[in-house]
């Protein structure tokens, strides 16, 4: 009966006879607690069970599969070369964790234990675990990257650097100065990419490279966009808009380089904040740049003067040699005014 059931379920599934094995194991082992006339019963059930978590394991192998495949840089093309080229990748990154995190990891995205499971079994919360996963993955990624290039980073920082940036992690990106060294160093710059690309979840908040005209419009379009999810004006839309391409067109025209940031508050209110940073000569002289009568197009465009008049929060930044930051907001009104 139990082999007829799994057949029905599986047919010549390779496991097939397994499974059938598997069911009645289960079913003798617990023959002594079931009720006479319940036998037939429960063997039906534990055989469905089987059944359906062998195709529970197999989904569960592929998505994890997927999970750790999918560490990788996109684009790649699709050979047996690059194939290795990945897997050793990610096993010299799985070495560089330490040991304990690396088996933590291994069991939960591999096995499949879940946080609670591994809590209990650490003395830790769930949470806690859950928390160190996500640091360990960021590694994880940050090691791939550097194992796939075989880079060699030029300077300490680098490391915690792309770290903080493969987790998200926002806090400890302002304590590595990440920003900063994002504008100073080639090689991280490059290679943060595929990690900002997988930090990069969050739907309140957009990052714009900024290096030619046309990114100008793209930053606008974006921040416009993003700015409508909130109750704005109309009138308020195209400020924001305007605002995002005189600090952009600032980017291009004097630093060469750079990146907006632009990004919905919550609180203290609602609003929309654009951060713009570029690794450009600075400002020598902020206050002469934010008078009226010195005009950094020489007569074209807002300039920063007017930048500051059209949002409701202006603060700028300026390091000589190492560039500027322009951070602005823009707060959504209420409707009675
Ligand atoms: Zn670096």
């Amino acid at each position: 009966m139990v082999r007829r059931i799994v057949h029905a379920r599986v047919g010549s599934h390779p496991s097939a006879e397994d499974l059938v094995q598997e069911t009645l194991t289960r079913v003798l082992a617990a023959s002594a607690t079931i009720e006479p006339g319940m036998l037939e019963p429960y063997a039906i059930v534990t055989a469905r069970n089987v059944v359906a978590s062998m195709w529970r394991d197999a989904d569960r192998r592929r998505r994890n599969q997927h999970r750790v495949v999918d560490l990788s840089t996109p684009d790649l093309p699709d050979s047996q070369v690059v194939l290795d080229e990945e897997q050793s990748a990610m096993a010299t990154a799985l070495a560089r964790l330490g040991e304990r995190e690396r088996r933590t990891l291994l069991e939960h995205e591999v096995s499949g234990t879940d946080t609670h499971t591994l809590a209990a079994r650490a003395g830790s919360t769930a949470g806690a675990v859950a928390a160190q996963l996500n640091r360990t993955r960021a590694r994880l990624r940050v090691e791939y990257v550097l194992a796939a290039e075989q880079a060699e980073l030029p300077t300490d920082q680098c490391r915690a650097v792309l770290i903080a940036l493969s987790g998200g992690d926002q806090r400890r990106q302002r304590e590595v100065r990440a920003a900063q060294h994002l504008l100073e160093c080639e090689l991280c710059a490059r290679l943060s990419e595929p990690l900002l690309e997988r930090g990069q979840q969050r739907d309140d908040r957009l990052r714009i490279p900024v290096t030619a005209d046309p990114d100008i419009v793209s930053a606008r379009r974006a921040a416009r966009e993003l700015a409508s999810r909130l109750d704005f004006a109309a009138t308020d839309l195209t400020v924001i808009a305007t605002a995002v391409s005189e600090v952009c067109r600032n980017i291009v025209r004097f630093a060469g380089t750079g990146e907006v940031v632009v990004e919905l508050l919550e609180v203290p209110r609602r609003g929309i904040q654009v951060v713009a940073r570029d690794g450009g000569p600075g400002i020598p002289d902020i206050d002469r740049a934010l008078d009226d009568g010195f005009s950094t197009y020489g007569g074209l465009g807002l300039g920063l003067p007017g930048v500051r008049r059209l949002m409701d929060e202006f603060a700028i930044a300026s390091e000589p040699g190492h560039g500027t930051t322009v951070t602005m907001t823009k707060w959504e009104r209420t409707h009675d005014g």
